[in-house]
């Protein structure tokens, strides 16, 4: 029995066998690829390692629809590969830079969505043979197979698989680069939307981010503003009170003196009418930027309202409030207001309230009573003649 004719079946099978163990071994590395996230040439490099690793090819290349041009987005040759066993990198094979839809069989396989293949080059009319620069030798191919590369019915691009000799790729060769184009076609597409949600996610964040320090901002400009009195740039009764109430609680917790001092311009209601309510207004900040001047740092100085303002005096006695009261006073009254031309004198008179060595508990009552009697100082002042500092506990037997 002739047994020649099931040798060669067997080796054929054989063949075909490791071939299909080939193109699987192609797929499975090119789906554990762990690429995404880089740009479109990083993908195609890694995809073509992978098929010249598990395919007998010599050269292939990727050439993507980029404006109507198919260009080449990567490429590697067999050479390459064997230097990169022995060290070197990977390089680019010389290709084409572009092709024109249309042109050669790469620009077949774009225009018409159908794989090309040329088993013999050199004869092969749609074989572009204009190297463009590039060595024949890297040109030498005997048979080429173009392949679109498609997702979603939508061509991206073309891939390129070559070997020198004629004749050499066969069916199983077309099938199983068909399925690896459709599959790297896939990774394409997920590499580019992951690519446009990383790309939005970090533009969306950034724009977040910015949006929350706007926030922030404007959160401490308000806070800012809530506290700060507009004319005068003093702080209000806002800031006033809570601060003046742990001042307090500090200094009744270390039995230290406190002092409230209430301050009111004289006749104030006159420079408004001489002057003008512009004018009055600038008399005001002036008269604020004084009282500034003469304070410590660990004073809570506000604008009560209208022309009065308050002072409160942490670690102070009576003498020393007295004092302040005196310098404040005496800097009012010398003052020579020069406003648009207009010289502008007046004065204010103070009162004062003192915490007492008994005083404790309830703050909040504390204060309350402090800005009363200094209140009630300050009027005892005015109807005696203005322009002086008077102490509730010196003016209480007269009330
Ligand atoms: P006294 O010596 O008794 O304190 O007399 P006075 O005129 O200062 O007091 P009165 O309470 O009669 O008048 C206060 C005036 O202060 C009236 C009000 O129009 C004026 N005033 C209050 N707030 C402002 C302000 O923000 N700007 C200006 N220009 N005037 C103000
Ligand atoms: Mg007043
Ligand atoms: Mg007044």
């Amino acid at each position: 029995m002739d047994t020649a004719p099931f040798i060669d079946s067997f080796r054929e099978l054989n063949d075909s066998f490791l071939k299909l163990i080939d193109s699987l071994s192609a797929l499975r590395g090119l789906s554990s690829l762990r690429v995404y996230g880089q740009g479109d040439a990083q993908l195609l490099g890694s995809a073509l390692d992978v098929l010249m690793q598990n395919q007998d090819l010599e050269r292939c290349s990727v050439y993507l629809l980029k404006d109507g041009k198919l260009v080449n987005e990567a490429g590697l040759d067999w050479v390459h590969m064997i230097g990169l066993q022995h060290g070197s990198k990977h390089e680019h094979v010389p290709a084409f830079a572009s092709f024109e839809v249309g042109e050669g069989l790469v620009g077949l396989a774009a225009q018409t969505g159908v794989l090309q293949h040329s088993s013999n080059c050199e004869q092969d009319p749609r074989f572009e043979r204009n190297c463009r620069g590039i060595s024949p030798s890297a040109m030498a191919i005997g048979s080429l197979i173009s392949l679109p590369i498609k997702a979603s019915g939508e061509i991206l691009g073309v891939l390129n698989v070559s070997h020198p000799h004629t004749g050499f790729f066969s069916d199983t060769h077309e099938r199983s680069l068909v399925i690896f184009a459709n599959f790297l076609g896939q990774m394409l597409v997920n590499n580019r939307l992951l690519n446009s949600m990383e790309h939005l996610v970090r533009e969306r964040t950034r724009q977040l981010e910015q949006t929350l320090a706007d926030a922030e901002a404007l959160k401490r400009r308000y806070a800012e503003l809530s506290v700060i009195d507009e004319l005068t740039g003093l702080h209000n009764r806002r800031f006033f009170f809570p601060e003046s109430r742990s001042a307090l609680a500090r200094s009744l917790r270390y039995r230290k003196g406190f002092c409230m001092l209430l301050l009111d311009i004289d006749h104030f209601k006159r420079i408004n009418d001489v002057h003008g309510h512009r004018l009055g207004d600038e008399v005001l900040c002036r008269c604020a930027e004084l009282f500034r001047q003469q304070i410590r740092e660990v004073d809570v100085l506000a604008r009560f309202g209208g022309e009065e303002f308050i002072i409160a005096l942490p670690d102070t006695d009576l003498e020393g409030a007295k004092q302040l009261a005196e310098r404040v006073r005496f800097a009012v009254k010398s003052a020579n207001f020069e406003v648009e031309g207009h010289c502008i004198k007046t004065s204010i008179s103070i009162g004062i309230a003192c915490l007492l060595d008994h005083d404790q508990g309830d703050t909040q009552a504390i204060l309350e009573r402090l800005i009363s009697e200094a209140d009630q100082a300050l009027y005892f002042g005015k109807h005696n003649g203005r322009n002086q500092v008077r102490a509730y506990s010196e003016i209480a037997c007269f009330l």
